[in-house]
């Protein structure tokens, strides 16, 4: 029998009701035996996640010492969730102890990791699954880097003799039995890890929307879903802000080329989005373009002078004075005398003047300006590699909206074209573009 894994997200996981949908999920497939959940996330808008709460009472430890007040509050959810499921789990005791635990390891990743622990606790109670816990199974280093490799090996072995298990997702433990977690969203890595190890067939994650759309929908009226995706349009447009799944969920299953099956809890009849390593013929001729992605907040350093191109280490100079003050960069389109270096507000504000008087130092240009106020959008889709014309189409959108085009730079794998427009373009260019792959 082949064997699926399954991460169920904050929402999924928020209430009994959905707790109890998630249960119910889970029945319906026998080979959906490896569980993975998130902390309690949100139950309506205005509410708070539990690992917010959580990093919350850590915050509260280094002021006052404790942090009862905050800690009540999950601890009332909690209890609420408990006793609506019904179960016979005596959920206090567990709660005492990780309080007293938070207090003595007074750490943010322990405190942060115990929403996921706890969740895992009663799901595994719901569906009468083993409980395993990552702390013995994710290996962290003393640093809190992530051991992919030992913990393939640890999961492989230790889940090899257990049929059914529900694994906390998030966090995991070092040697000493230090609790580390992933960066936020972090379970979806946990799921994809733990999908590698067993040689899962599917990873299946669920969340609180139908999968992927091909643009925003708070710009663009109902974009159509997507329906097939591959690894690297996902990490194109994850990368670029379409934020349903951790942009490094993909790794560990692309080892073994585990699709990634993205559901929604509370639609499960809609078949979500597939993500896949390879499109074949069939998917490729369907559309040109996969999705549309965006993201506001850049600058460009842009550089002239006459010659740039036949002057040796001309960039290497340029980059040196940007890794000296601890800038990454994120384009770096050039022609024959000028150079334009995008890099994101946060990484450059407060350095302007002393970056751009170092750089006149180092290559003395012609000229030299910083341009903000500028958004990056992604047109991604393995599709344009094979249509001639696609960068047109795109252009020709933005000029027909009087869309002035500040960057443009097109990855070296041809399923990807980045523009650099005004801020104040932002949602006009992404709708332009959208309408102009739909004919
Ligand atoms: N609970 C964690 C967070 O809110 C991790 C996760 O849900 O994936 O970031």
């Amino acid at each position: 029998m082949s064997i699926k894994v399954v991460k169920f997200g904050g929402t999924s996981m928020a209430d009994a009701k959905s707790i109890r949908q998630v249960a119910e999920i889970i029945k319906q497939d026998k080979e959906r035996r490896y569980v993975v959940v998130s902390a309690p996330g949100k139950r309506f808008s205005q509410d708070h996640k539990v690992t917010d709460m959580l990093y919350a009472c850590y915050h509260d430890m280094q002021i006052n010492g404790e942090c009862k007040a905050t800690f009540d509050k999950i601890r009332e959810r909690f209890k609420g969730i408990v006793k609506d499921l019904g179960l016979g789990l005596d959920i206090d005791s567990y709660l005492d102890k990780v309080e007293k635990e938070m207090l003595k390891y007074n750490s943010a990743e322990f405190c942060a990791s115990r929403g996921e622990y706890l969740s895992a606790v009663i799901t595994a109670e719901v569906l009468g699954y083993e409980f395993i816990d990552a702390k013995d199974v994710m290996i962290f280093d003393a640093n809190g880097d992530f051991d992919s490799e030992s913990t393939n090996e640890k999961v492989k072995s230790v889940l090899e003799n257990v049929e059914r298990a529900v694994v906390p997702g998030f966090y995991g433990g070092d040697s000493e039995g230090i609790v580390h977690t992933f960066s936020r969203g972090g379970s979806d890595v946990s799921g994809a890890v733990i999908a590698r190890a067993v040689g899962a067939s599917l990873y299946e994650n669920w969340t609180d929307v139908n999968g992927f759309m091909s643009a925003d929908p708070r710009i663009v009226d109902n974009p159509k879903p997507i329906e097939t995706l591959s690894y690297k349009e996902l990490r194109e447009l994850a990368y670029m802000g379409a934020n349903v799944l951790h942009p490094e969920s993909i790794f560990p299953v692309r080892v073994s080329k585990i699709p990634i099956n993205i559901r929604n809890t509370f639609c499960p009849t809609a078949d979500g989005t597939m993500i896949v390593a390879e499109l074949d013929e069939k998917e490729l001729s369907k559309r040109v373009i996969t999705g549309i992605a965006g993201k506001k907040g850049y600058s460009i350093i842009y550089i002239e002078k006459s010659m740039m191109n036949s002057e040796l280490g001309f960039v290497r100079k340029v980059l040196a004075v940007l890794e000296y003050y601890n800038i990454s960069i994120e384009h770096l389109p050039t022609g024959i005398d000028t150079m334009s270096i995008v890099i994101p507000d946060n990484e450059l504000a407060g350095k302007e003047d002393v970056v751009i008087e170092r750089i006149k130092k180092v290559v003395d240009p012609d000229h030299i300006e910083i341009k903000s106020g500028i958004s990056l959008i992604a047109t991604v889709g393995h599709g344009m590699s094979y249509k001639p014309g696609s960068a047109s189409t795109l252009v020709g959108a933005l000029a027909k909206e009087k869309i002035n085009i500040r960057m443009i730079d097109q990855g070296s794998s041809e399923m990807n074209i980045i523009v650099g427009i005004a801020t104040s373009d932002y949602e006009r260019a992404i709708k332009a573009i959208y309408a102009a792959f739909q004919k």
